[in-house]
C-alpha cells in the first residue's frame, strides 16, 4: 500500500494549486471530487441511487445530475444531505481505493475536501496536510476565481467543516496566507519529507501516523 497524505483545507484555501504542485514534483493525486462528478455524469454509478432516493427529477433531461436541484434540495435539509452524502460517500470510498491500490506512485496525495467530516481512517491515511489561510482570503479567493458574491461564498463555508476543526486534524500545515510562491516554497519543502517518511515505510512497515509534528 503507498504511503498516503490526504488533503484537505475549506474552498479557495488552495488546495488545487496544491495538489497541482505536488503532482509536479512526481507525487500521484487521488481527487475524490472528480471521482464524485465521474459518478453522477451521464451513465454514472450513483445515479440510480439518487433517483431512487430523490425521485426521477432529481436528473436532467440529458440523463445526468440536475446539480443545481441537488444543491437546493440538501441546502437546508440536513437530512436529505446526509442522505445524499450516504449514498456517495461509500463510491467515491470504493473508486478511490481502487485507485490508490493500481498505483505506483512513490506517495499519493488524496484531495479530500470533506476530510474532517469522513475520517482520516477512512482512508487509511499515514499523514493529513491542510492547507490554512484566514477566511477573509479564502473569500477574496473564491469571489475572484467563481465571481459569486460574498454571502454565496459565506453560505458554502458555513456547510464546510471550520478552520479550527480542520486544523485540530492536521499532521502537517501548509499556509497559504502569502504570495503563490510561499506556496510552492512549502510545498517543496514538504515532498522530500513525503518521500522520505514513504521510503521508511516501504522498508519498515513503520505507521507514520503515529509521528506527529
Ligand atoms: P481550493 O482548491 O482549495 O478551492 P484553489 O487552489 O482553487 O483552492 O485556489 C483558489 C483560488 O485562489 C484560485 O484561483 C488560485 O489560483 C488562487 N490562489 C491560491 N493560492 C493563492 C496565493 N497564495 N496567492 C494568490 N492566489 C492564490
Amino acid at each position: 500500500m503507498p504511503f498516503k497524505v490526504g488533503l484537505t483545507g475549506g474552498i479557495g484555501s488552495g488546495k488545487s494549486t496544491v495538489a497541482e504542485a505536488f503532482v509536479a514534483l512526481g507525487a500521484g493525486l487521488i481527487d475524490t471530487d472528480k471521482i464524485a462528478r465521474r459518478l453522477t455524469t451521464i451513465g454514472g454509478e450513483a445515479l440510480p441511487l439518487l433517483a431512487d432516493a430523490f425521485g426521477a427529477g432529481i436528473l436532467a433531461a440529458d440523463g445526468s445530475l440536475n446539480r443545481a436541484l441537488m444543491r437546493q434540495k440538501v441546502f437546508a435539509d440536513a437530512a436529505a444531505r446526509r442522505r445524499l452524502e450516504s449514498i456517495l460517500h461509500p463510491l467515491i470510498r470504493a473508486h478511490s481505493l481502487a485507485e490508490i491500490a493500481a498505483s505506483h506512485a512513490p506517495w499519493l496525495l488524496i484531495d479530500i475536501p470533506l476530510l474532517v467530516a469522513v475520517g482520516r481512517e477512512a482512508y487509511a491515511l499515514d499523514r493529513a496536510l491542510v492547507v490554512d489561510c484566514p477566511e477573509s482570503l479564502q473569500i477574496e479567493r473564491v469571489m475572484a476565481r467563481s465571481g459569486l458574491a460574498e454571502v454565496e461564498v459565506v453560505a458554502m463555508m458555513s456547510a464546510q467543516s471550520s478552520r479550527a476543526e480542520r486544523l485540530a486534524i492536521a499532521d502537517d500545515v501548509i499556509d497559504n496566507s502569502g504570495s503563490l510562491a510561499d506556496l510552492q516554497r512549502q510545498v517543496a519543502a514538504l515532498h522530500p519529507c513525503y518521500l522520505k517518511m514513504a521510503s521508511i515505510q516501504d522498508a519498515s512497515g513503520q505507521d507514520m501516523s503515529k509521528n506527529r509534528r
